[in-house]
Order: structure tokens, then C-alpha cells, then sequence
């Protein structure tokens, strides 16, 4: 008989900490506990991946009936209704919620809805006031999304307030280039909203490769995104009334000029930019960042590290240095994404679980921005490939029959990054409809270490977009 209560504790409910009690329980027998605060399915399933795609499907059908039209169909414009929409969107996140209980309960996990922090190696308490000990402890507490430092930010949105708006608002100021600002930026725009967004780089969607951020720039820009890059926000206050230039004003209700309980979305912000502009806005959406969920869990009291960003620092088997605390996904700052929190998970259980010491392999990942287009990428860009040794680019942007037909102006873009030395290929970026579903294809090949030659010596699927992947001869470029 163990000492302690469970053979596992896991400190929150999203896809890792689910999936790793899982897994411990019903395959390994371990006896497991899991504790959440708040919703189970953690941010991909309750604010993040799956109520933002659905939000993706939902605003792709603005350019339906026109592009129907185009093809001979007699159908109207019509018009998005968000309320309806969102009743339907909050039964289905009820309903994944469901599962995910469903599913720890089917494995024999114990479920504890509170929160939890550790005492000490062995023993977490939980909000309820219960005390738990556990052999072992996996920390999946995840990420949140922060607002930068600046008076009144408290008035705009993050991204955990979209889901639940009473109304979409009709202009929308979104602060930020990554991920989140530009699929949001994408969604909104797609949904009827007036657009603009500010982003304090040269260029949106830093780190990933250059043509492929162009070609996304203009195609938001092309669709009615009001993109300013080089651009910030300096000032903002809740705006009301009307001042002599037609510009609403804003009322000084405390030090900052706003009434303590104000929020997100209870009326039009006036916006001050770096670029000298006032402009007034319905709302404001801070889409600059993430940061792990580590306050408050009893770390620094017990040793175990944090970095700079509160992320907790772990070795390759997601040890922590207590050697019975683990922590895996966002909360570590590693490669923040669902499958890669699940992997950290199943490679958790098997290390300490089925004693199998499992590293998990954080190379070539292949990832999607929801953007209209997509980007879809894998490996190296062409400035890191660049970097690192001789290469040969290979690049196609051309206009994709389906919209063509329909007079769109809409570009697609399919590159490959080459080694001149192995033949290998070290990157491969998609930008088009669908990029994410052909990235994780293409990324199989990456991943085995496919050269050029193997993509040539595939036969092209005709017609498609995606055969361009395996019919340019010629490199655009050598470096
Ligand atoms: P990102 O780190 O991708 O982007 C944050 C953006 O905000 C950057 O453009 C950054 O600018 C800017 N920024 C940061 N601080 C400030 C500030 N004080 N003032 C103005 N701008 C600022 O974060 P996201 O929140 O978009 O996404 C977080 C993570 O979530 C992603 O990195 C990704 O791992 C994951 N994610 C994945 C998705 C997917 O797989 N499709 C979708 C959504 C999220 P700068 O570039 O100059 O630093």
C-alpha cells in the first residue's frame, strides 16, 4: 500500500493535465486526482481553438454569396446573426465540457472542481479547504491572456472576453501582430465588424517567414482590414458625449479618467496612437500575449523555478527541480500548442508511469494561423534556413482557380526552403485556404526528412492548389 492518497495529483483540467490522468488511470491503473478551478477542457476547448475555429467557419461564409453568385447561382447577401450564433456555440462548448468529464470519470480519475496549490512535494491543498497527498504532482495549470501596462487597459477585451459579448461591437481597435490578433482580426472583419489593427513591428506575424507575413498583410489589408504596422496605442479612455471635432469625449471619472467598474465592451474607448491620431473605437481588444498560470501554487516556497515570464522551468522529461513535481503545456513556455501540452502529457505518463523515460521531441512541428488565407508552416523559414547554411528557395504565388473564376484578387503561396548540402527539405509555408489541413501532410514528409527530390518524384494531384508543392523545378532563389 502507497503512503499517500493518489499515485498522481494533476493541478488543472485543460488538454495536457486531462489527457496525462487520463492515460495514468486508465492504462497505468495509477490511482489519479485532478483538480480545476474553472472550466474542464482548459483554453483550447472553452476560449481558445474550438470556439475560435468554429469562429473561422462562421465568418468564411461573408464571401459565400457572392462567390456563389459568381459561379451562376441566384442567392442574396445575408446577414450574420451573432446571438443565434453564440447560443449555439455555448451548447457546444457544454457539451465538449461534458466529454472531457466524461472521459476522466470513465478512467477512474477523481475530479476535485477547486482550486489546488502545493503544501509541500507530496501534498496539495485545495480551495475547499481539503488536504490531498500524492506520490507525484503534474502541474498543467496553462496560460492567460495579458494586457499591456497602460492607464485604462482594464477597458479592453482579451481574447477570453470575445466568446461572450452581448453584441458584436461595430468598430474594433485589436492591439497586437500575433496569432490571436490577426485570426481575430480575420474573424471579425469577416463578421461585419470594422477593423483596424496596430502593431508596434515592421511586420505582422514575427517569427514566421517573411513572404509568407506579406502576402497575409496585404490579403487582410485587400479584404478591409485597417492594418497599421509601426503603430501602438499610447493612450486610451471611455469616451461619451461629443467634442467640437465630432470626436467623442472622455469623461474623467477617476485618476485615469474611468469609472472603476467599467469593462470591456460597455461603450465607445478613444484611442490616442503613436502615429499622432485620436480615433474612437467600440471596443478595444488587446491581443499582446500570454503568460503561464504559476501565482499563487506554492512554487517559490518549495524551490521549484520560474523563469523570466512566470513560465515554470523544466528539464526534457517535464521534471521540475522538486523530482516529484512535473509541469507540462503553456505553463512551461515551450511550444504553446494543444498537441504539444497532449504529447508533454502521454510523455509524462510514460516516463514515470510505464518506465519508459520519454523526452518529448519539440522539433519540426508543424502549426496553422487561422488567418483568410491561412498560414500553414513547418520547419525552418528562409532567414533562419538562411542563417544556418546554403539553401535553395522554391516558391509559387499565383492567383487558385476556385476564387479566380469568381474575380477575386485573392494569392496563394506555396514555398520550400532546400538544403544545397543534404537536399533536404528544411521548410515548407503554405498560405491558402486550408493551409492548416495541408501543412500537417506536408509536415509527415518534413518530418522524415524528405529532400526535393522525393517531393519532385511525387506525382501532382490534379487540379489542385497543392501540387505546386510537388511541380516547381526551378529555385526562385540561392543564399
Ligand atoms: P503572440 O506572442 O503570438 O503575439 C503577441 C503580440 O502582441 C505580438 O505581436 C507582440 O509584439 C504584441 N505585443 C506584446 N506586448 C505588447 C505591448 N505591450 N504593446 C503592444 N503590443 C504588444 O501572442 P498571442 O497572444 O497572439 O498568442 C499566444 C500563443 O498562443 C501563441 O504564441 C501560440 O503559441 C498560441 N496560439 C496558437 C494558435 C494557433 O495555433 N493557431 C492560435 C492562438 C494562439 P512583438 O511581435 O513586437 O513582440
Amino acid at each position: 500500500m502507497s503512503d499517500f492518497d493518489y499515485d498522481l495529483f494533476v493541478i488543472g483540467g485543460g488538454s495536457g493535465g486531462v489527457r496525462a490522468a487520463r492515460v495514468a488511470a486508465g492504462e497505468t491503473g495509477a490511482k489519479v486526482a485532478l483538480a480545476e478551478e474553472d472550466r474542464y477542457g482548459g483554453t483550447c476547448v472553452i476560449r481558445g481553438c474550438v470556439p475560435k475555429k468554429l469562429m473561422v467557419f462562421a465568418s468564411e461564409y461573408a464571401h459565400a454569396p457572392a462567390e456563389a453568385r459568381a459561379y451562376g447561382w441566384d442567392i442574396p447577401d445575408g446577414t450574420f446573426n451573432w446571438s443565434d450564433f453564440r447560443g449555439k456555440l455555448e451548447a457546444e462548448l457544454d457539451r465538449l465540457e461534458g466529454v472531457y468529464r466524461k472521459l476522466l470519470a470513465g478512467s477512474g480519475v477523481e475530479t476535485f472542481d477547486a482550486r489546488a496549490r502545493l503544501k509541500d512535494a507530496h501534498t496539495v491543498e485545495l480551495s475547499t479547504g481539503e488536504v490531498k497527498t500524492a506520490k507525484h504532482i503534474l502541474i498543467a495549470t496553462g496560460g492567460r491572456p495579458v494586457r499591456p501596462d497602460l492607464p485604462n487597459a482594464h477597458l479592453g477585451m482579451v481574447s477570453d472576453d470575445i466568446f461572450h459579448l452581448d453584441a458584436l461591437p461595430k468598430s474594433v481597435l485589436i492591439i497586437g501582430g500575433g496569432y490571436i490578433a490577426c485570426e481575430f482580426a480575420c474573424i471579425l472583419n469577416g463578421l461585419g465588424v470594422e477593423v483596424t489593427q496596430y502593431y508596434r513591428g515592421a511586420q505582422i506575424l514575427r517569427g514566421f517567414d517573411e513572404e509568407a507575413r506579406g502576402l497575409i498583410a496585404e490579403s487582410m489589408k485587400q479584404r478591409g482590414i485597417d492594418l497599421h504596422v509601426g503603430t501602438d496605442i499610447v493612450e486610451m479612455h471611455r469616451a461619451t458625449g461629443t467634442d467640437e471635432d465630432g470626436m467623442t469625449a472622455p469623461v474623467e471619472v477617476d485618476q485615469y479618467g474611468a469609472h472603476p467598474e467599467d469593462g470591456p465592451g460597455n461603450g465607445p474607448i478613444r484611442v490616442k496612437a503613436t502615429n499622432g491620431n485620436t480615433r474612437v473605437f467600440d471596443a478595444v481588444f488587446f491581443a499582446t500575449g500570454r503568460k503561464p498560470n504559476s501565482d499563487d501554487l506554492g512554487l517559490e516556497e518549495l524551490g521549484i523555478e520560474t523563469g523570466r515570464n512566470g513560465q515554470i522551468t523544466v528539464d526534457g522529461y517535464s521534471q521540475t527541480k522538486v523530482p516529484s513535481v512535473y509541469a507540462i503545456g503553456d505553463v512551461t513556455d515551450r511550444v504553446n500548442l494543444t498537441p504539444v501540452a497532449i504529447r508533454e502529457g502521454m510523455a509524462f505518463v510514460e516516463t514515470v508511469f510505464k518506465g519508459n523515460p520519454t523526452e518529448v521531441d519539440h522539433e519540426l512541428i508543424p502549426s496553422a494561423v487561422f488567418t483568410q488565407p491561412e498560414l500553414g508552416t513547418v520547419g525552418l523559414t528562409e532567414e533562419q534556413a538562411r542563417d544556418q547554411e546554403q539553401i535553395e528557395v522554391y516558391c509559387s504565388s499565383f492567383r487558385p482557380m476556385q476564387t479566380a473564376f469568381a474575380e477575386r484578387p485573392d494569392r496563394v503561396l506555396m514555398k520550400l526552403i532546400v538544403s544545397k548540402a543534404t537536399r533536404k527539405v528544411l521548410g515548407c509555408h503554405i498560405v491558402a485556404p486550408g493551409a492548416g489541413e495541408l501543412i500537417q501532410l506536408a509536415g509527415i514528409a518534413v518530418k522524415m526528412g524528405a529532400t526535393k527530390e522525393d517531393f519532385d518524384r511525387t506525382v501532382a494531384v490534379h487540379p489542385t492548389m497543392s501540387e505546386e508543392i510537388v511541380t516547381m523545378r526551378n529555385p526562385v532563389r540561392s543564399a
